[in-house]
């Protein structure tokens, strides 16, 4: 059903997990299985008549614990090992219609400490090396179902977008005695120019080095590693920030924007990261109102990306665009 398949040529595993085939995809609005069980309906993935903020296990998840026995045989060349982790679900809102930007920033608020309590206890789990914090959202997106939620994925592997940061950020500090995160977050704060918003301990810029158009992160000011670091003003203050972000998204169009929200945080491993530095990424797949910008050949193929835009253009725009609803 699930496994990890290790990929020889990018040193890297790819997991299958066939049975995610037979997932519920985009069912009408009345039976949404992320809604709350109605007295007498149908029962849904939540069993209780109303909610504020639920973490479950994902009902088709990609790595299980403990985990199902490989397909297949592998061997030193095509080496197979048990897809071991968890997947969760988070409902953000028991409210069907709306997103993460229509909420409360006191229910955003809420959001963070379920974030840091399920890092923190999936974490905490000896097979569990890394908490992956994400969410998906809009059709074009490929997003299943409708309800406001995100996803959070432990993996048994500390996944190689976060290795190669951690590489970076270890080089880095190896190098100049300074945090990598933490000169990014001085030279944008210097030049300015590619500023969206700021509060007093959180920075969110489109990075100098964008690759999509308008890709947003979301820098801890203090240096520190994961949710788990802040301080309850600092909880609060990444919700006020997040609200700005994603309001101003959905002013930047007159609509509601599409994007993927990543958090990048320190490994569970046990392993020493003070050099890494927490921050969250949205990556938008729009390039304007209308045109998306599709991972093709250069991407996909080669590993570079072309940007169409230049950050301290788009940065002026979503500068601009409200950050109220
Ligand atoms: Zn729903
Ligand atoms: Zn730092
Ligand atoms: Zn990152």
């Amino acid at each position: 059903m699930s496994e990890l398949r290790w990929h020889p040529l990018l040193e890297e595993w790819v997991v299958t997990a066939t049975h995610r085939q037979e997932r519920t995809y985009k069912p009408p609005d009345d039976y949404c299985p992320l809604c709350a069980t109605r007295p007498g309906g149908f029962p849904t993935e939540v069993p209780a008549e109303n909610y504020e903020i639920v973490a479950f296990e994902n009902k088709f998840p990609s790595f299980k614990l403990p985990p199902p026995e490989p397909e297949v045989n592998g061997d030193s060349l095509f080496r197979v090992a048990p897809a071991a982790g968890l997947c969760e679900v988070v409902l953000y809102s028991p409210e069907h219609h709306g997103t993460l930007a229509d909420e409360s920033i006191t229910q955003i608020e809420r959001l963070v400490r379920v974030w840091r309590d399920r890092f923190e206890s999936l974490g905490s789990r000896p097979e569990i090396s890394y908490v992956f914090i994400f969410e998906n959202k809009g059709d074009v997106i490929g997003v299943t179902l409708a309800h406001p939620h995100g996803q959070i994925y432990a993996f048994p592997f500390v996944p190689p977008i976060v290795e190669r940061e951690l590489r970076a950020s270890h080089n880095h500090f190896v190098r100049h005695a300074r945090c990598l995160f933490c000169d990014i977050v001085t030279q944008e704060r210097t030049d300015g120019r590619r500023i969206v918003c700021a509060n007093d301990s959180f920075l969110a810029v489109v990075p100098f080095y964008a690759r999509y158009p308008y890709e947003v992160h979301i820098f801890a000011i203090r240096h520190l590693q994961a949710l788990t670091d802040l301080t309850r003003a600092e909880e609060r203050a990444l919700a006020e920030i997040l609200k700005t972000v994603l309001v101003k998204y959905d002013n930047l169009f007159g609509f509601s924007f599409p994007y993927i929200m990543v958090m990048h945080q320190r490994p569970t491993d046990g392993e020493d990261y003070g050099h890494y530095h927490f921050h969250v990424e949205f990556c938008p797949p729009h390039r304007t109102a209308t045109k998306i910008k599709y991972l093709a050949g250069c991407e996909s193929g080669a590993g570079t990306y072309i940007n169409d835009t230049l950050a301290e253009e788009t940065a002026s725009e979503l500068r601009a665009a409200k950050g109220e609803k």
